[in-house]
């Protein structure tokens, strides 16, 4: 039986995170998604969102940008197109880049819509997640 998790977290920009942890909260598509030790293994595709451990008494928040998560019984994969520690978010660029996106989709050319407001989702989560879990 497992008591532990190992928790890992990759993206196309590198490792962002490996440790052994308690307790994992992620933003699944379909909802929020609590996994313990043990838990029966799953696949799920993760939002915008944030991504929370516990382990012992810390408790540490990632911002993670899409992905799946894959659930084992000893260990949690996140594979995201990009992810940082709530204290490694750089508020002003999270703020920068909505404000192009908003610029963007302000122009009367042709915009990827999409596009911008993805970015835009990406930056009011990072200033959420950093806003609420930054140790200042
Ligand atoms: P930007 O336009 O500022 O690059 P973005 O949302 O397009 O923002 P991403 O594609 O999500 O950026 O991420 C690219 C890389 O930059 C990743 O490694 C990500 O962790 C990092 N990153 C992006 N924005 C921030 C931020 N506000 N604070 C810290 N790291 C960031």
């Amino acid at each position: 039986m497992a008591d532990k998790l190992t928790l890992d977290i990759v993206t196309p920009y590198g490792h962002v995170f490996t440790d052994e942890v308690d307790e994992i909260i992620g933003s699944g598509s379909e909802g929020e998604f609590g996994v313990l030790p043990d838990h029966v293994p799953f696949l799920t595709t993760l939002k915008v969102g944030i991504l929370t451990y516990k382990k012992g008494s810390e408790t540490g928040h990632f911002f993670v940008n899409w992905g799946y998560a894959e659930v084992g019984p000893d260990k949690v994969t996140i594979l995201a197109d990009s992810a940082e520690r709530s204290a490694d978010i750089d508020v002003e660029r999270a703020k920068e880049a909505m404000k192009r996106a908003e610029e963007r989709l302000k122009k009367e050319e042709e915009v990827d819509e999409a596009r911008a407001t993805a970015a835009i989702e990406r930056s009011v989560m990072r200033v959420q997640i950093a806003e609420r879990h930054q140790v200042r």
